[in-house]
């Protein structure tokens, strides 16, 4: 029985019996002669916190447990062994024991949606990324006199690629170097939106929400949403991972670390702004004006190209683990008392 609110000296209650939904409105003294008193595991249960209302059981006698559980609906009973599954071993484990001797089919529909939300936890894993943010690294403040063009709105982004690029200069370069370099070239800013360093580590560059400055021009364009940089969003490797003898440098590879990164930050951008991964462009695949860039280098752009069908694929598992745990979450919801 869940008590829905208060009416006067009554309780408005509702319960199943028998596969059928009882609703209506009973004395406080009724309500607490018939139910035992649980007032955490009532609270918790009318929240839908599972584990919180888990545990709050596991506190009381077995008679107690069992008397409780006896007042829940199936799905109650189903949702109560996520309740218990997903948290840390504990006392708790006699809940679901409890709850498989009640009701077999509430234990399984309850398993089947912990390990649904398992899977599902694990997909959106995937697309988690740290990011170290500017004031963590002590950015400087922009130069907005030097070409400063905001998105117009914060909460729509007009984003629509992902640029790769290496820096082609030494792989050990530091945020900081990098941010000292650009700002002697002139920019306002550092020009990319996110830098990944030769530890894997992810800095937050230009914010997200100004115009990067990374992916060329088009001569005589004054209109800014045609710009090649125009939700255009920058991510450079430190590094030179092109093959050139007058640099004065041998080429470099990109570390395990910032492969690894790097198709973290992808998946996870191409998820966050629901963009197609075929939007995921190396910078010598931009149409800009110019002589043909190289970047990112021959070392780095198979792992860009590659870095397409990961996020693809991270996608489509992503889709499958949320399909499966609305069916787990379906099943549970619509189990009926035996
Ligand atoms: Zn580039």
């Amino acid at each position: 029985m869940t008590v829905i609110g208060k009416e006067g000296a009554n309780l408005h209650v509702q319960a199943m019996q028998g596969g059928k939904a009882y609703d209506g409105y009973v004395s406080q003294e009724l309500v607490e002669h018939l139910s035992p008193s649980a007032p955490g595991f009532e609270e918790s249960l009318a929240a839908k916190d599972w584990p919180a209302a888990a545990q709050h059981l596991s506190k009381l006698q077995r008679t107690e447990i069992d008397d409780l559980l006896k007042l829940c609906s199936a799905s109650e009973l189903a949702h109560l062994t996520l309740g218990v599954l997903s948290s840390k071993p504990g006392p708790y484990q006699r809940v679901s024991e409890a709850i498989a001797r009640l009701n077999f089919a509430a234990s399984i529909a309850g398993t089947q949606l912990w390990l649904a939300q398992s899977a599902l936890e694990s997909e959106q894993a995937k697309f988690q990324v740290k990011v170290i943010a500017r004031e963590a690294w002590g950015a400087l403040p922009p130069d907005k006199g030097k070409g400063w063009d905001e998105y117009p709105s914060n909460t729509h982004l007009p984003l629509t690629r992902i640029v790769v690029h290496h820096t082609a200069d030494p792989l050990g370069q530091t945020v900081k170097d990098l941010e000292s370099k650009e700002r002697k070239a002139g920019y306002a800013d550092m020009p990319y939106h996110f830098v990944i360093a030769r530890n894997g580590e992810i800095y937050e560059g230009r914010r997200i929400n100004i115009v990067g400055a990374h992916a060329g021009e088009f001569k005589n364009n004054k209109d800014i949403t045609k710009d090649p940089d125009y939700g255009a969003i920058g991510i450079v490797l430190t590094g030179d991972f092109e093959s050139r003898m007058e640099n004065g440098w041998s080429p470099d590879k990109p570390t395990q670390a910032q492969l690894t990164s790097l198709q973290r930050l992808l998946s996870h951008l191409v998820w966050k702004y629901s963009l197609s991964p075929d939007s995921i462009l190396k910078h010598s695949e931009v149409k800009r004006d110019g002589k043909p860039k190289v970047c990112p280098g021959e070392h780095l752009s198979s792992y860009v190209d590659l870095g397409k069908t990961v996020a693809r694929q991270a996608l489509k598992r992503l889709k499958a683990a949320e399909d499966e745990f609305q069916a787990a979450e379906q099943r549970a919801s619509t189990l009926k008392l035996k």
